[in-house]
């Protein structure tokens, strides 16, 4: 549905989107993530036409668009700050293109008001937007948007103004309503966790590249780069480097601890620099090793409970810090200052 080869942003010489090639499926939830500043906006302005590529292709539906005007694409877009005309009602807020189209009154009544009903807000279309709660609001911006029934849906942080429990809300409602409709969503947000709720695949962003596209657990249980690893999710990185390796099994050095991951990248040499990633909640703590697992000894730093699971926090021999999280029902008890065993299974540890 969206091809993007080779494509190039510049703006003097400050070079925003390097060489991004993107394919996007037709009915597909895709998701750009990466932190502020990485290039996503920018991205989907070009998607958009609001902005040209300094060169690359962009084909929209089997279609050359780079040169395309934005109101020639058939795509529309949702801003994070709604962009609602303020003087308008909701009624005339969604209708405005279709009028600016030269659009047949009883078409604009019937679509609008379809538009607002999938939105739930049908009873709200004499509302003016300064009498509407934030989700409200957003959820016209979105109506106003389905309207022109585009193919594809650009949506820039669109839940970015919404306190924590609407938007959490909002993601699963919007998710809801893309796949009943069918259409393709390209969403940006800097939000990891918004990301894995969301989306069918996941593009992470890292300064103008893009790291790795797969699907939310892909990204989040195989993690091609460091970036990646550290940006998705919390994860404990050891550094150091490889001191044997048979048939995708590495013996490794890290902080002066010699232990063994298994990889099935072909890419690794003795000797090569290396990133050990473990999530914290793959890692066990125990009085007694573990059989078939790595074991390091470690010291109780400190413990944050935050509902259901619990962080415990603590130093390796080096002083590295390290966490594990565990359900909080099922804690070992411990207290500050306390010898712990660190465990888990080599084959939940990325080696990057
Ligand atoms: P994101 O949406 O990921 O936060 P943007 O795409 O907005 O990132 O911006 C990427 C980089 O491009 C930033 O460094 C930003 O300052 C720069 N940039 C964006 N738009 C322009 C512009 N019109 N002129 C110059 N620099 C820009
Ligand atoms: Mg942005």
């Amino acid at each position: 549905m969206v091809e993007l080869r080779n494509i190039v942003k510049r703006f003097d010489q400050n070079t925003v989107v390097s060489n991004l090639n993107l394919d996007i499926q037709s009915g597909e939830f895709i998701t750009l993530l990466g932190p502020s500043g990485c290039g996503k906006t920018t991205t989907l302005r070009m998607i958009a036409g609001f902005e040209h590529p300094t060169s690359g292709e962009i084909i929209l539906d089997g279609t050359h668009v780079e040169n395309l005007p934005a109101y020639e694409r058939n795509v529309n877009t949702v801003f994070q700050n709604y962009a609602l005309f303020p003087h308008l009602n909701c009624f005339e807020n969604v209708a405005f293109g279709l009028r600016v189209k030269k659009t047949s009154k009883a078409d604009i009544q019937s679509r609008v008001m379809q538009a607002l009903k999938l939105v739930q807000l049908e009873s709200f279309a004499n509302r003016r937007p300064d009498q509407l709660s934030g989700g409200q609001k957003q959820r016209i911006a979105i109506a106003r948007a389905l309207v022109n029934n585009p193919k594809v849906l650009l949506l820039d942080e669109p839940l970015g103004a919404l306190d924590q429990k609407l938007r959490k809300q909002m993601q699963v409602e919007l998710k809801h309503l893309q796949k009943q409709l069918g259409v393709t969503f390209i969403f940006v947000t800097h939000d990891q966790e918004e990301a894995l709720t969301m989306s069918d695949r996941i593009a992470v962003m890292n300064k103008g590249n893009l790291d790795q596209v797969g699907t939310p657990s892909e990204i989040y249980d195989h993690p091609m780069t460091t970036f990646v690893a550290e940006f998705i999710g919390e994860t404990n990185l050891l550094a150091g480097k490889v001191l044997n390796l048979s048939q995708g099994q590495l013996t490794l050095e890290c902080d002066g601890l010699q232990l063994f991951a298994h990889t099935d990248k072909p890419d690794f040499a003795v000797g090569n620099e290396i990133n050990l990633a473990i999530r914290p909640e793959r890692v066990a703590l125990s009085k007694e090793k573990v059989d078939g697992h790595i074991n390091i000894s470690a010291r109780m730093q400190e413990r944050i409970y935050s509902g259901g699971f619990t962080k415990t926090i603590m130093a390796l021999p080096d002083g590295k810090e390290f966490i594990a999280q565990e359900k909080t029902d099922q804690l070992l008890s411990l207290v500050e200052g306390d010898e712990v065993n660190i465990s888990w299974n080599p084959a939940q540890a990325v080696v990057l």
